[in-house]
């Protein structure tokens, strides 16, 4: 039997030479995790993220607050999301047992709107009448005008110009659902343009605008709000395995771009000391070649977004371009609590390259009758790997992110095959 223990980040998780003592929950006062975190803001800013975190503090715990997440959750998100079996494939891969957590089944076909609703709420009893957001592949963006939409308020994306045009389906979804997008001409014309511009705007209009991060990274106290957000799906999880596996997985794994859906799922188990959490990076066409998305393994710790992490940036300190076959992992950085967590040693980092999501994707599809999202694909290549190494009374629970949809022409030409 697995036991729940008071370990929650506990002193003892981290490396001695680190000579940090932290027996209070992560992040400080501050917004650090350890020497990761914190907020790197232009002054301009400091009023607006003041005032967040003076609203986020006030809420967090409030009842009405919390009734009304729940409430919209179940009814407009569609939550519990299932925990579900794949029985075919691992029997197929002949080791572990391989369960997955369905948040592909929710509203939009992903993880992101359990975010999106938080922080919509936050922004509502702020008073709050214009929402801003930054997307890349777009799945961000029409969560963000999901709820913009279904609130009332007014939404603007922005979106790296090269972006608009690789994603034009995610570009009619958003403007269907009333939100304005406006294409970023600056700099290598993606995400990490879209960034900065949102932050611009952000400076410029602090007094009505909220801005929305789609996942655990940006300013403190973003990365801890988020997680918050995020972590329905651990915490059901833990419930659902025990209703339905009988007990707690021996392993938890979760694709990392951000990393929001992996904290979502592993920061309910941090305290469950049986259970091993396994992030999975892009790797691209592989660490060796450059052209990858793998900020924990292949980067160096730096600022980006307003924290501090591991970011992918050349000797100069200069943002790297990334690459991925799912446009969602495509993030130079990764949230500051998964920085931490790899250097404690308590989730380890995996990297699995294009080629090797693309069969999982596929294995998933023919076997479980799923269509997983590319990004998921990763998560699920891994446990694939890892499966068989396991005897068959061991249980593997994957984070399905989001649903693959969205993926199809990126499959199609990937495969080579006519849709
Ligand atoms: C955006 C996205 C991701 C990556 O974001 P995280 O913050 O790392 O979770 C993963 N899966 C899906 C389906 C996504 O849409």
């Amino acid at each position: 039997m697995l036991e729940r223990t008071n370990l929650r980040y506990n002193s003892s998780l981290l490396n001695e030479d680190q000579g940090v003592i932290l027996d209070t929950p992560l992040p400080d006062e501050r917004g650090h995790f350890a020497q990761y975190g914190g907020l790197f803001v232009a002054e301009t800013l400091m009023h607006a993220i003041s005032e967040l975190k003076e609203a986020y503090e006030r809420y967090k715990d409030d009842p009405d607050f919390l009734a009304e997440f729940h409430h919209e959750l179940a009814h407009f998100v569609g939550r519990p999301s299932p925990i579900y079996h794949a029985k075919r494939w691992s029997e197929t891969l002949g080791g572990a047992q391989i369960w997955f957590k369905r948040e592909d089944l929710n509203h939009t076909g992903a993880h992101k709107v359990n975010n999106c609703v938080g922080q919509m709420l936050l922004a509502k009893r702020m008073g709050k009448k214009r929402i801003i957001a930054e997307t890349g592949a777009g799945m961000h963006g029409v969560a963000t005008a999901t709820v913009a939409a279904r609130y009332g308020l007014e939404c603007v994306v922005y979106m790296g110009a090269e972006d608009v045009r690789r994603q034009a389906a995610n570009v009619h979804r958003m403007k269907l659902l009333g939100a304005k997008v406006i294409p970023v001409t600056s700099g290598s014309k993606t995400l990490k343009d879209a960034l900065n511009e949102a932050m611009r705007d952000w400076v410029a209009h602090i007094d009505d605008t909220f801005y929305i991060i789609g996942t655990v990274a940006g300013p403190h106290p973003y990365p801890m709000m988020v997680r918050d957000f995020q972590k329905i799906i651990g915490e059901e999880c833990i419930e659902q395995m025990a209703l339905f596996a009988g007990r707690q997985p021996d392993y938890v794994v979760a694709c990392v771009g951000g990393g929001s859906n992996a904290m979502g799922i592993f920061y309910p188990y941090i305290p469950y000391e049986n259970v091993q959490l396994r992030g999975v990076e892009a790797g691209g066409d592989g660490l060796e070649t450059g052209r990858h998305a793998a900020s924990i393994n292949a980067g160096k710790v730096g600022v980006l977004h307003g924290n501090r992490t591991y970011v992918m940036q050349d000797k100069d300190g200069q943002v790297q371009e990334t690459h991925s076959i799912s446009a969602g992992l495509d993030y130079p950085g990764v949230g500051p609590e998964h920085a931490w967590l790899n250097d404690t040693g308590r989730a380890t980092y995996e990297v699995i390259k294009d080629d090797e999501a693309l069969e999982a994707f596929q294995a998933c599809c023919r076997l479980e009758g799923i269509i997983p999202a590319l990004e998921s694909s990763h998560a699920l290549a891994y446990a694939a790997k890892l499966a068989p190494t396991l005897a068959k009374d061991k249980i593997i629970l994957v984070n399905v992110s989001g649903r693959g949809d969205k993926d199809m022409h990126t499959v199609a030409e990937y495969l080579h095959m006519d849709l």
